[in-house]
């Protein structure tokens, strides 16, 4: 998949904000610091694109972003429950799961799973929350460059038994060395010629 441009649409809170659900669409979740914000850029090729923005306190939004004219990102706002009140964290939940649930143009939910960290309390609660729901999801595994070989194979064993799901499909990513960013692109082709 070649990214010829990628441009901010809308942030918003609910459908009504939502850009019309007519393309193809891609949601990036995961914790704040898990590395979303440098793997969208990595992923439509641009430096800037998506930001962090996860100050607690902060308006949290789903950001979209028009990529060829023809699918969306949607950067989710990052969880980090610890630093945020109780309040956020249901309007959250409840913003989540509603976009989920609705949205029809919805392809394919990613979810950003620090390869060295691994799963969070957070993670496996989101994770849990999504399948319960009855949706599929992929593990984006973020900064594989930090591990070597023995300790990669390692983690995903470790991400898969703290997710328990033996099945989940796992992609390890790097926005530093660039890895899994070609298999994200085929994703998207081969979404188009379905
Ligand atoms: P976000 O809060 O999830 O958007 O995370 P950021 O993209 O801002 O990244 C958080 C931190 O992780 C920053 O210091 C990044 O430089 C670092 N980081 C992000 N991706 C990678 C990666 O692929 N490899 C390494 N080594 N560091 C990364």
């Amino acid at each position: 998949y070649i990214i010829r441009s990628a441009e901010f649409v809308k942030s918003g809170t609910n459908a009504s904000h939502y850009p019309e659900p007519l393309k193809s669409e891609y949601l990036f979740l995961g914790r704040s610091n898990v590395g979303k914000s440098s793997l969208i850029n990595a992923i439509v090729n641009r430096k800037n694109l998506a930001r962090t923005s996860s100050e607690p306190g902060k308006t949290i939004t789903m950001n979209f972003f028009n990529i060829n004219d023809e699918i969306y990102l949607v950067d989710a706002p990052g969880y980090g429950y610890a630093r945020r009140s109780q309040t956020q964290i249901a309007q959250f939940q409840a913003m989540l799961l509603d976009y989920i649930q609705t949205r029809e143009s919805l392809k394919r939910i990613f979810m950003l799973v620090d390869m060295k960290v691994g799963a969070t309390k957070d993670d496996i609660e989101v994770y849990q929350s999504i399948r319960n729901a009855g949706y599929v999801v992929t593990i984006l595994l973020t900064k594989q460059d930090k591990l070597n070989q023995s300790e990669r194979s390692k983690n995903i064993q470790m991400i898969k038994a703290q997710l328990n799901d033996a099945e989940v499909e796992m992609i390890p990513t790097s926005s530093e060395s660039k890895r899994g960013i070609e298999k994200i692109h085929t994703l998207f082709e081969e979404d188009l010629h379905e």
